[in-house]
């Protein structure tokens, strides 16, 4: 979107809706967004004033990724004056600290090093610096982050309809249902935040409504219902309305504390209206979600803390399967992290970076005659088989694949067909990892063997990719193919289907012989070996055994259709490393393209 429009000598700033028209070197009633000459700047663009981690309960957000952590941030300056404003330090002052300097891509990095699952744009009212907080959720999603914005709702309805497919969910004050009070005392317009709560909604941004109830100012029966009725009736009975405590703050200081009773009667008033979920803060009183349909308790939290969260496959009642409402990630999470490979991010780091040290003190030639499209890794402990699948990733690492298509088989449960995980997210020690969950899905859509069974992506064989993937593509989105009883030929589809566009990459994920002596291991294993190189797959079938077969002769039989070459990576035992030759796996790589 444009943040400004050009009216005869003035700029009109359209990122609230004050509208306010700049002459050259004015700057707007935030304070903080000024006419330059020939545009509008946004001055705090790149330096929060405050900056924390905090936990999502605090925004607060009750239906957003529960008992995870936000990094949460804001900028001096504000469009509103309120006068009990409790971060009135930053919101009232338009002094900019340049010495606190943080870029967009910091941001993320910073969120996503302190295991953050989301980005929250708070404190002040964000509109204001809108362009620093798009710049920054943009780069956020691709590290599968949320974005928040906790509002005053004050937004241009242009702010709004850009927000679509870039903020997932927002905190709206709806501080009082008195005109007056809104114009004189806050600097706002209560019809425009009235119409903007509905925007919100009809953009299909999740909305939770906060009223910081303030005795006398907005706490009678009459404002309390209208205000309840409005959310009810105008979002919908499941948008969540937050009835929060007043304190003594800046300039409201004559008046006292919100009691526990006024709570409880705002509270009835908005059950009365037939809202869902009401809930209660600054008061340290329990705030449990229940279900809609069943009535059991799913969620349980006092102040901040999550004390309950039965929450099934991401947002489903563990007792009748009815959705919650909201933004919930429905993450797959890592399973072997911690036994097949590291679960610290450093860690990860030094391995890969050992096997490349390995590997420029080795003879390996890393001549290619071919342009890359798909490898065959292995997927045993990195002590086992890293450096043989790093080599892979490594030679491939300059190719400009967007996705990853990561097949490989089911070690734990038995299912017929192929498991598409369309998990929002793929959790790694790294910062989380972006599933195609639209590519995902259009698989489920047109192949009838293909699904999704929540239970086979558990798997290893997968699991174990990720982390180099993450390393040599961070900017990559990956799709998670777990198969169990499937013909290669079904396998072989998906793989014509993936590099049919070329942006898209196939890894086929095998080990080879299991639990044979060394020499044994040798014999067998060179059969595949001879398979893979020549692209022939009656070598495979004189012997060749791997967990992970059904992938590679579909790969192979692609191969052969559309004349790709192969070349071999390596080829090592597990006896390597463990120096026992009586039982041993084997582990090869190799490129296709
Ligand atoms: S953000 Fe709002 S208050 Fe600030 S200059 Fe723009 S329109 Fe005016």
């Amino acid at each position: 979107m444009h943040y400004f429009k050009k009216e005869n000598e003035k700029l009109t700033c359209l990122l609230c809706s004050h509208y306010c028209k700049l002459k050259p070197n004015q700057t707007g009633i935030c304070g903080v967004n000024k006419n330059t000459g020939s545009k509008i700047e946004c001055l705090v663009f790149g330096y929060p004033a405050a900056l924390n981690i905090d936990p999502i309960e605090k925004k607060p957000l009750y239906h957003v990724l529960p008992n995870t952590t936000t990094l949460s941030l804001g900028t001096v300056g504000c469009n509103f004056k309120c006068p009990f404003c409790q971060n009135h330090g930053i919101s009232q002052e338009h002094n900019i600290d340049k010495n606190k300097h943080q870029t967009p891509e910091q941001l993320v990095q910073l969120a996503v090093s302190n295991g953050c699952q989301s980005i929250s744009y708070t404190y002040n009212e964000p509109t204001i610096f809108y362009p620093y907080a798009k710049a920054t959720a943009l780069i956020a999603q691709q590290y599968g982050l949320k974005n928040i914005f906790v509002s005053n709702g004050f937004e241009s309805k242009e702010v709004i309809d850009d927000m679509v497919g870039v903020i997932d969910a927002a905190n709206i004050d709806l501080k009082s249902f008195d005109k007056h009070y809104y114009k004189k005392e806050l600097g706002g317009n209560l019809d425009s935040i009235l119409d903007n709560l509905k925007r919100f909604k009809t953009n299909g941004i999740h909305v939770e409504i906060t009223t910081l109830i303030i005795p006398t100012k907005n706490d009678s029966d009459e404002e309390l219902i209208l205000m309840a009725q409005f959310i009810a009736n105008e979002l919908g009975v499941d948008t969540p309305w937050h009835l929060s405590a007043f304190h003594p703050d800046y300039k409201q200081q004559d008046l006292p504390r919100t009691s526990v009773d006024t709570l409880n009667r705002a509270y009835a008033i908005g059950k009365k209206a037939g809202l869902n979920f009401v809930y209660q803060g600054n008061a340290s009183l329990p705030n449990p979600t229940c279900c809609t349909q069943c009535g059991y308790e799913i969620l349980n939290r006092v102040t901040y803390a999550i004390e309950k969260n039965d929450l099934v496959q991401g947002n489903l009642c563990p007792k009748c399967s009815t959705p919650l409402p909201g933004v919930f990630m429905n993450t797959r999470n890592t399973s072997v992290a911690g036994t097949f490979y590291p679960d610290s991010c450093s860690e990860i780091k030094r391995y890969i970076n050992h096997f490349n040290t390995a590997l420029q003190n080795s003879d390996f030639n890393h001549q290619l005659d071919f342009s890359p499209k798909a490898i065959i890794c292995p997927h045993a402990g990195y002590v086992y088989s890293g450096f043989t699948a790093n080599i892979a990733y490594c030679i491939i690492q300059h190719i400009q694949a967007k996705r990853f298509v990561v097949i490989g088989p089911s070690h734990k449960i038995a299912f017929e067909g192929l498991s598409v995980s369309t998990q929002d997210s793929y959790q790694s020690p790294c910062g989380n990892i972006n599933i195609d969950t639209q590519y995902a899905n259009t698989l489920i859509e047109k192949f009838n063997f293909c699904h999704f069974n929540a239970q086979a992506h558990t798997e290893h064989s997968t699991e174990t990719q990720m982390p180099f993937i993450q390393h040599y593509f961070p900017n990559s989105s990956i799709v998670e193919i777990v198969y169990s009883r499937s013909s290669s030929m079904n396998i072989e589809q998906i793989i014509e289907y993936a590099l049919h566009d070329k942006d898209t990459f196939v890894i086929i994920s095998t080990d080879l012989s299991h639990f044979h002596t060394l020499n044994e291991a040798n014999i067998l294993d060179n059969y595949c070996l001879e398979a893979i190189e020549n692209l022939d797959l009656d070598s495979w079938n004189k012997g060749c055994e791997a967990c992970g077969q059904t992938g590679v002769k579909a790969l192979i039989s692609y191969a052969q259709k559309h004349q790709l070459q192969s070349k071999l990576l390596d080829y090592r035992t597990s006896a390597q490393m463990t120096k026992d030759e009586s039982s041993v796996v084997g582990y090869t790589s190799a490129v296709l393209g």
